[in-house]
């Protein structure tokens, strides 16, 4: 979501005259755009304001001046704490009025003192976006925002917002422009994306029916989804669209109901174990990925063998797996029985290696396989292509310049610590 947000960042402040530079050192203006999800996260932001302090020290007299700007989800909880930790900031600014970024700059220009704006306005920055300009072969589109879910770790509810659908006749008309625009992949992004709902009793799969109708798009993904969400017309969709991946980010957190239920996830295991069932019985070579937290409040060693059990059960190709971080604000911080950092550390270290193991069988299992391969860019050797398999992993092939922005038929021939190589099929 970030790296759309940012894009649209750049999109808005294009018609000023503001375009990429390589090095905070050359730019007149630098954005972070941050993440509040855990605490590490938010930390990042203030050794990295410490970095850039310096640079635009050194720019100031050399006569040049920079506007540094904070965004996103740590602005919106931290905006004021920011200007009292970083009064050299320039501009702090929420998730949703990155739209207003042109006169927000013009007031910083004027020198007037640093601009704040976290409000969540009542009409949605999407109707203030410019088009989207189209880069390369795959794209992000956000069709969903906000969470009205209120999971008990999580500060997405507060950082931003309530849950909202952009209409579907947008969301088809950006699509329509990235496909012109050479894009052949659209990754559907919302921070609860199969909660997006749209006039006339639309949901996720009645719009990727849709979005799979579009000329030039051949694939489409879509991240990330709640278990609650996923109703049956989506899961129709997995049998009967090839444009949809076989792959499915579906984050489940927690293999023990305890826990689950202490998390107000509003599902159990057995829930999603049957949705996950449900899934492959339309879709036999679907492969899944998950979310996992370690050592929330109360988790015993047996809550934690339960998750383990569930990734083995499930099969889960790949994971992505956080230690508990307490976030200012939300329930589970103020909950008892925290569990100590070295529990997690070691919690955190088994779930991963047991998850690199499960990839790595998956990829060798998909050695001999013919697979549909988005190629995107130029490999690191010459005469080689790099793209993108169904399941996201990267393969490389010796193909032509001519083929980057196409899907080819390629045979996976080996597998490496970070990719796989493949021939043309
Ligand atoms: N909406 C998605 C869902 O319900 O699963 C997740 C979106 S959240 C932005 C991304 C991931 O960050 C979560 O799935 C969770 O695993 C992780 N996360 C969120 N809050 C966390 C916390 N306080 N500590 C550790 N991990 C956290
Ligand atoms: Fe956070 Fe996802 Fe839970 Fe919403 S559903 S509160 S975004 S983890």
């Amino acid at each position: 979501m970030n790296v759309y947000d940012s894009a649209r960042m750049a999109d808005v402040l294009a018609p000023l005259g503001y375009g990429p530079a390589d090095h905070a050192e050359e730019a007149d203006m630098v954005i972070l755009n941050t993440c509040h999800i855990r605490e590490k996260a938010a930390e990042k932001v203030f050794s990295e304001l410490g970095r850039l302090r310096k640079i635009k020290t050194a720019r100031a007299e050399a006569g040049q001046r920079m506007i540094l700007a904070v965004a996103g989800c740590v602005a919106q909880a931290e905006g004021e704490e920011i200007l009292r930790r970083a009064p050299f900031v320039d501009i702090v600014l929420g998730p949703q009025t990155y739209h207003r970024l042109p006169e927000m700059v013009a007031q910083a220009a004027r020198a007037g003192g640093a601009v704040l704006d976290t409000e969540f306005p009542a009409e949605p920055k999407f109707d203030f976006l410019p088009e989207p300009l189209a880069q390369g072969s795959s794209a992000f589109l956000s069709v969903q925002e906000g969470c009205d879910k209120f999971c008990t770790f999580c500060v997405v509810p507060y950082t931003r917002g309530a849950e909202y659908s952009r209409p579907a006749t947008a969301i088809l008309a950006e699509a329509a422009k990235l496909a012109q625009g050479g894009v052949r992949e659209i990754t559907l992004l919302g921070q609860n994306v199969n909660g997006w709902h749209g006039d006339e009793g639309w949901g996720l799969g009645r719009l990727i029916r849709a979005l799979a109708e579009v000329p030039g798009v051949e694939r489409l993904r879509y991240t990330t989804s709640h278990p609650r969400d996923m109703d049956d017309e989506l899961i129709r969709a997995h049998a009967e669209l090839p444009q949809l991946m076989p792959f499915l980010h579906l984050p489940v957190q927690s293999g023990s109901d305890r826990i689950l239920a202490a998390m107000n996830r509003g599902h159990d295991r057995d829930t999603y174990l049957r949705l996950v069932d449900r899934l492959k019985s339309v879709c036999p070579d679907l492969a899944l990925s998950s979310d996992f937290i370690v050592g929330f409040p109360g988790e015993s060693d047996a809550d934690f063998e339960a998750s383990m059990d569930l990734i083995r059960q499930v099969g889960f190709v790949q994971t992505y797996s956080f230690k508990y971080s307490p976030r200012p604000g939300t329930p589970a911080a103020a909950m008892d029985q925290q569990v100590p950092e070295p529990v997690k550390d070691e919690r955190l270290a088994q779930v991963q290696a047991l998850l690199m193991e499960q990839t790595t069988r998956f990829n060798h299992s998909c050695v001999g396989r013919e697979m549909r391969v988005l190629l995107d860019r130029p490999g690191r050797h010459a005469g080689q292509l790099l793209g993108r398999s169904p399941y996201m992993q990267p393969v490389h092939v010796k193909a032509a310049a001519h083929l980057i922005g196409t899907v080819v038929n390629l045979r996976i021939t080996k597998v490496h610590p970070n990719s796989l190589e493949a021939i043309p099929a």
